[in-house]
């Protein structure tokens, strides 16, 4: 895996508003907020995205994210917030090491704003698909 400015981050190279950090995880906020409190998860482990990561790293970020979540609402008084994770360049993925935003939503304006092109689930279409992820997570 390259390195990173995350990796950079980790290390102490450069410097972040940290928020928090144990031994596997490092959390701090955005250099360009999408709003007030924005900050980043970041496990220690120096995977790409979600599905290199190991069960372990993505255990030690799940037990951390609730409480992440509720230090920011107590924090800013907004009650109401996003979590966001990009998975390649694609998918708007800027930093190549696996991240979680949580992005409060202050009003309508701030915060994330989200294109959502639905589709329609047809039926069989549903059932095989359905069947062929849950086979391969065996
Ligand atoms: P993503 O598009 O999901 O990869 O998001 C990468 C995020 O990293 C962006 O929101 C950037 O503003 C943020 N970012 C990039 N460099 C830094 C940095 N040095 N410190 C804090 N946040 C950063």
């Amino acid at each position: 895996m390259t390195d990173t400015v995350f990796g950079k981050i980790i290390r102490g190279e450069i410097p972040s508003h940290k928020v928090y950090e144990d031994e596997h995880v490092l959390a701090f906020l955005d250099i360009n907020p999408l709003s007030r409190g924005h900050m980043l998860v970041v496990p220690k482990e120096p995977a790409e995205t979600l599905d290199q990561l190991s069960d372990a790293a993505a255990a030690a970020v799940g037990r951390v994210l609730p409480r992440l979540c509720r230090a920011v609402i107590a924090a800013t008084g907004v009650r109401h917030y996003n979590v966001l994770q990009n998975n390649g360049a694609p998918a708007h993925q800027a930093v190549p090491h696996v991240h979680f935003h949580i992005i409060p939503k202050p009003t309508s304006r701030e915060g994330l704003g989200i294109g959502w092109p639905l589709t329609t689930l047809e039926g069989q279409d549903g059932a095989n698909l359905a069947q062929a992820i849950a086979a391969a997570t065996r």
